[in-house]
């Protein structure tokens, strides 16, 4: 079936062609998936995606948002009935353990159906989303009583879950909280204390809302360390497992945002009455290491948010390219006479979807490669294996979330222009898109964040093995394609990326340890986009190989060479698809990639101007 979120011939070759998941069936652990399996699980995400989530898109954005009316809150009223489905069909479970009644999905097929999903409703995604992180968590860190008293439910999709960081006045610094927990004599604790901006805070898909939060136990020390996390249900729960009385969680309100209208984002007031009981989970003054589990996962979900918005965007740009008819054709500006054409047929229109596409495709191949190396974490034959899989998690997943939200943004802008007044307006989703995709760059740690993650952790992490792993990598498609007289130019630019950002992660490493230490602070973000497009030239430049090859061969198989190039993709798709990502990659490698040496050489002139200037020029 076609669509207009997702190009799954694409999402098949990143899988199948450039990751190559079908090794992973080997395994003990997946033995049970075929490729036979996983096309019937796209093809119903696929399905599923576009039959019941899509409809609510506009609907939930526009007539039937979140809101907050005499202290309750109602998600859309179009949610319940695919939310059910949703759960119903197993999609909310599908990569939990069996034993909690989960497929096993690996992630790697997991995140190519949730970009469908995305894509289709990214709002709508955050409820069952957000549940499942938080019953993994308690899945993972809770006790036998919990798992069976909470995370089973929320499995099912039965019950929700959230998760409970932000506080008015900790949102970056969460370790200046100030939700509180006391001692209770029968082991539990009653917590006190308002966090904000709580996604999925409080709605009415679900009677029980379970919130994973994080608080101080009275007398522990201040900061991250002194931090423990508590299971603290909407309501109690009776012994017999059914629900009991208020658990004293009271919604203040909910925001009204610039997107994802649809998903409620609550102020919600821990013991207002003195009457909020709280479970520990883990251990004492462990709380962030066991949220750091949810919140990992919640980057990697908030990098595809942006894939999703960015691919749904682009979908719609080409369409509309296509069918708009506007302006002659450049050779015809003085020909009155001449008919108008297509936009398509515009170099510029041209030149702004062939980088979304560029853009598009590299992020998609670079968060299904984060997934890829979360399964093959799992199932590594080699500890030396298990480590290196893990590194390139670590390392790549704060290029993800910010790279792909911060591109997000622009794709959407870009999708908008390709509309022209169309874009702006309503009556086109294009807008929306725009809206619902900037959030990302916000929450799960704003994209500074990410990039000071980068820059003071990931990059010494390990000794620094990480970063050279992933460079050895980069290296060796080098060489390969290098091979191909065609490619061989286009690996020279990523050659030379490659050394410019080898050299400015040296000269971070230096400064880091002397008295310019703020250089790698100050410069932490212009360096993560670096790094991603340094990530996303390497990922279009071995799909371009993969490309090159299928191509001589389909070549071969219709009996031409190149030079029929052009007319075999009018009539061939998967001659056309192919030619499309060694275009993609041609593209980015020309366009983009001279780039990363010119913003090397601009950090490493060390400049501190926006340092050394006083706060009063900032405005006067
Ligand atoms: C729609 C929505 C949904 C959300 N969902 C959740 C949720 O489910 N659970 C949850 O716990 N939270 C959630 N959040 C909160 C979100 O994670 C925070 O808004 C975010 O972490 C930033 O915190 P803040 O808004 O207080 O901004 P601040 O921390 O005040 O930051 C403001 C600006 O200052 C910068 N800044 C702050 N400190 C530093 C520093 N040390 N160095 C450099 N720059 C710095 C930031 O990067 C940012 O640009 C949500 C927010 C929104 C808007």
């Amino acid at each position: 079936m076609g669509n207009s979120l997702v190009n799954t011939r694409d999402q098949k070759f990143v899988l199948y062609e450039q990751n190559g998941i079908e090794r992973m069936f080997a395994s003990d652990r997946y033995r049970e998936f075929s490729r036979e399996v996983v096309d019937m699980i796209l093809s119903e995400a696929e399905k599923f995606a576009v039959e019941e989530i899509l409809p609510t898109y506009e609907i939930g954005d526009k007539q039937d948002p979140a809101v907050f009316k005499d202290g309750k809150t109602y998600a859309p009223r179009c949610y319940h009935e695919p939310y059910r489905k949703y759960c119903e069909s197993g999609w909310i479970c599908s990569v939990a353990a069996p034993e909690f009644g989960g497929q096993g999905l690996p992630i790697s097929i997991n995140i190519a159906c949730s970009e469908l999903f995305g894509a289709a409703n990214y709002a709508f995604l955050m409820y069952p989303g957000l549940t499942v992180g938080a019953a993994t968590l308690i899945g993972t860190y809770g006790n036998e009583e919990q798992i069976k008293k909470y995370a089973l439910k929320m499995f099912s999709g039965e019950w929700s879950g959230t998760m409970c960081l932000t506080e008015p006045g900790a949102g970056t610094d969460v370790g200046n909280l100030r939700t509180s927990a006391r001692r209770l004599p029968d082991g539990t604790f009653s917590i006190t204390g308002t966090k904000c901006f709580i996604s999925s805070g409080d709605h009415d898909l679900t009677e029980q809302i379970v919130h994973p939060v994080l608080a101080r136990i009275e007398g522990d020390p201040p900061g991250t360390k002194g931090i423990s996390i508590f299971i603290v249900p909407k309501y109690r729960v009776n012994k017999d497992g059914g629900l009991g009385e208020f658990n004293d969680v009271i919604t203040g309100n909910i925001e009204h945002k610039m997107g994802i209208k649809g998903s409620a984002t609550a102020t919600l007031n821990f013991g207002e009455n003195g009457n909020c009981i709280g479970e520990l989970l883990g251990n004492e003054r462990e709380g962030m290491k066991v949220m750091f589990q949810l919140v990992n996962r919640a980057r990697l979900s908030t990098g595809m948010q942006g894939l999703d918005l960015a691919s749904v965007s682009y979908e719609h740009a080409v369409q509309y390219a296509k069918d708009r008819i506007q302006s002659r054709k450049i050779e015809d500006w003085n020909n009155p006479a001449a008919p108008a054409v297509t936009i398509i047929n515009h170099p510029d229109v041209r030149r702004s979807l062939l980088w979304m596409k560029a853009h598009v495709e590299g992020m998609r191949a670079m968060n299904y490669f984060i997934a890829y190396c979360i399964d093959m974490e799992r199932i590594a034959a080699s500890e030396e294996e298990r480590e290196k899989m893990n590194g390139f998690v670590e390392l790549l997943t704060p290029i993800g979330k910010a790279y792909c939200s911060d591109k997000a943004v622009e794709i959407c802008t870009l999708g908008i222009d390709i509309f022209g007044g169309y874009g702006y307006c309503n009556e086109y989703p294009m807008e929306q898109y725009l809206r619902d995709s900037k959030i990302a760059t916000i929450y799960e740690g704003t994209n500074y964040i990410q990039s000071l993650d980068l820059v003071a952790r990931k990059l010494g992490q390990n000794k620094g093995r990480n970063l050279i792993n992933l460079f050895g990598e980069i290296a060796s498609t080098i060489e390969k394609i290098k091979s191909r007289e065609e490619l061989r130019p286009k690996a020279v630019y990523l050659e030379n990326a490659l050394a410019a950002v080898g050299n400015l992660a040296k000269s971070f490493a230096d400064w880091g340890r002397g008295p310019d230490y703020i250089l790698p602070i100050l410069n932490a973000r212009p360096f993560l986009m670096i790094m991603g497009d340094l990530v996303i030239g390497w990922k279009l430049l071995q799909a371009a190989g993969i490309a090159q090859e299928r191509l001589d061969a389909l070549y071969r198989e219709a009996g031409t060479d190149e030079t029929k190039a052009h007319s075999l993709a009018q009539d061939n798709a998967e001659i056309a698809f192919y030619q499309g990502k060694v275009a993609s990659a041609n593209y980015f490698a020309i366009n983009v990639l001279p780039t990363v040496a010119a913003r090397c050489k601009c950090i490493s002139l060390a400049d501190k101007t926006p340092l050394e200037m006083v706060q009063e020029s900032f405005s006067t």
